[in-house]
């Protein structure tokens, strides 16, 4: 077993003031895998103390300073890639031959990005009279969830440094091993002490008291709506900058005409990918009544040639869903989903044939879904995908913004088609003919997906102050 029971706290792994001990659960044996401590408010009063101090000097470092430290962490990530690999599949199911190509890597990614963004971010401009600088905004908490843990922790800790500012990170308690080795690497590329804590712990606990402290003075979360909503109240009185990337429940619009062969396998795969495990999964295919048959087809066999496989072993299986309470919402809806007159074309309740252990799901589809159905318009998480018909365009684009979510929107067909109907989709990312995000450009949702925007100068520019100076000489 794992065992990273210290906090990181001003350059040193100490001991918890009152923590408990806590087993992260391997999805895929239901054994533990790794334990660490979940922390107090001790522990957060001692963390946030460290950034307060370390801010005075790393707020005043130079832009060359940050950059060649980033460089540094740069050369240490690339040595751990297999570790860090490892960590997340034992801990969440993603199998190692997605943790390697894309669940590590992506965390490199960010820090490679935001060290290029900060080549041309302009940090003072003249605005009329005044001059306008962008300045370290300060102590930054950042509370991560589990299902790319290590692309949401460098998402926010990689701009953070940049920009000058210190941070405590909480990572989700079901996926901390990549924190801790994170730690690792910081410490071993030489982040000051101080600049860079981690506190482990659970929401109630270290989160909301990390959300609350006076001593904090902007909180990056990335987790469920409801979490992001008691991370805003528990700041509200502080008045401390709330950054949320939060749920989503992304259409695939699949555009009346499309040649389903070639656009629906780029699309739909991000409903396997991860196990269905992301924020920004297309699991809500709109397509045109002529087109059903069709399409259902394409799903039904993609589906069907889905394996489902053990986490660490090779192969282009997906794995187990991340623990036994996700396993249990995605059966809930998979029954609402038949209880509600769906029709299921393939998967569906319990685990695959010959597995009776572990958090694995059955690659689902189902037809005949309505608007109104739970499988439409909850979170799913999982392997699991629908088909709701639709009569005209502009059915289409009303079905695909029917959502209290608004984190991406993926359009299928002809992209010069598809690039007319992108604005009308009411979500920070639409993506034509694929799922994935640019890692440079900015991620972020509209309505109950949050506010704020990560990665490359938009991220720089949130974990940033805005200072005007009216009278300085020109
Ligand atoms: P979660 O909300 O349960 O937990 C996320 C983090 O919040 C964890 O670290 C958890 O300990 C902490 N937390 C929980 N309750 C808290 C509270 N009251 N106060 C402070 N912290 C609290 O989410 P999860 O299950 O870990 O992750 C899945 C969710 O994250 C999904 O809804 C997914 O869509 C969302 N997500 C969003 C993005 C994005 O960029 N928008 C990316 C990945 C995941």
């Amino acid at each position: 077993m794992q065992s990273y029971l210290k906090h990181y706290i001003n350059g040193a792994w100490v001991e918890s003031q009152g923590g408990r001990r806590h087993e992260v659960i391997d999805p895929a044996t239901e054994q533990p895998c790794t334990e660490i401590t979940l922390g107090t408010a001790a522990d957060v009063d001692a963390a946030v103390a460290a950034a307060r101090t370390a801010f005075e000097s790393w707020s005043q470092s130079s832009v060359d300073e940050r950059k060649a430290l980033l460089a540094r962490i740069i050369e240490e990530y690339k040595k751990r890639i297999p570790d860090l690999a490892k960590s997340m599949a034992q801990e969440m199911g993603a199998p190692m031959g997605l943790a390697m190509a894309a669940q590590a890597p992506t965390g490199l990614a960010h820090f490679a990005t935001t060290m290029k963004a900060l080549d041309s971010f302009v940090f003072e401009e003249t605005v009329g009279k005044a001059k306008v600088v962008h300045e370290p905004l300060g102590v930054v908490a950042m509370i991560t969830p589990w299902n790319w843990p290590l692309n949401q922790i460098c998402a926010k800790v990689a701009p953070a440094l940049a920009a000058g500012d210190t941070m405590i990170l909480k990572p989700s308690e079901e996926a901390p091993g990549c924190a801790a080795i994170l730690a690792e690497i910081l410490d071993a590329a030489g982040v000051p002490a101080g600049v860079f804590n981690l506190v482990n712990g659970d929401g109630p606990g270290v989160g909301a008291a990390l959300s609350s402290h006076r001593g904090v003075d902007m909180v990056s979360f990335t987790g469920s709506t409801r979490a992001g909503v008691a991370v805003a109240q528990a700041a509200a009185t502080t008045v401390k900058r709330v950054h949320q990337e939060l749920g989503g429940k992304a259409p695939n619009l699949v555009l009346e005409g499309a040649d389903l062969g070639t656009v629906l396998p780029p699309t739909v795969a991000g409903v396997l990918a991860n196990s269905g495990q992301s924020c920004i999964a297309p699991t809500r295919l709109l397509v045109h009544d002529s087109q059903v048959a069709d399409a259902t087809q394409i799903v039904k066999s993609m589906m069907e040639q889905t394996k489902v496989g053990n986490p660490l072993e090779d192969g282009q299986h997906i794995g187990p869903v991340v623990n036994k309470a996700q396993y249990e919402k995605i059966q809930g809806l998979i029954q609402s989903a038949i209880d509600e007159g769906a029709t299921l074309v393939t998967g569906g309740p319990g685990r695959p044939d010959g597995r009776n252990s572990g958090f694995f799901i059955q690659p689902t589809l189902f037809t005949d879904v309505t608007p109104d159905m739970r499988i439409a318009r909850e979170e799913t998480f999982g392997p699991v995908a629908t088909i709701t018909s639709y009569g005209d365009l502009e059915e289409a684009v009303r079905v695909a913004n029917d959502t209290e979510y608004g984190l991406s929107a993926t359009i299928s067909g002809d992209p010069a088609k598809a690039a007319e109907v992108a604005p009308r989709l009411r979500a920070g990312l639409v993506t034509i003919n694929s799922w994935s995000p640019d890692i440079a450009a900015p991620f972020g949702g509209y309505k109950q997906s949050g506010n704020g925007r990560e990665n490359g100068k938009y991220g720089l520019t949130d974990f940033m102050e805005v200072k005007t100076i009216v009278g300085a000489p020109a």
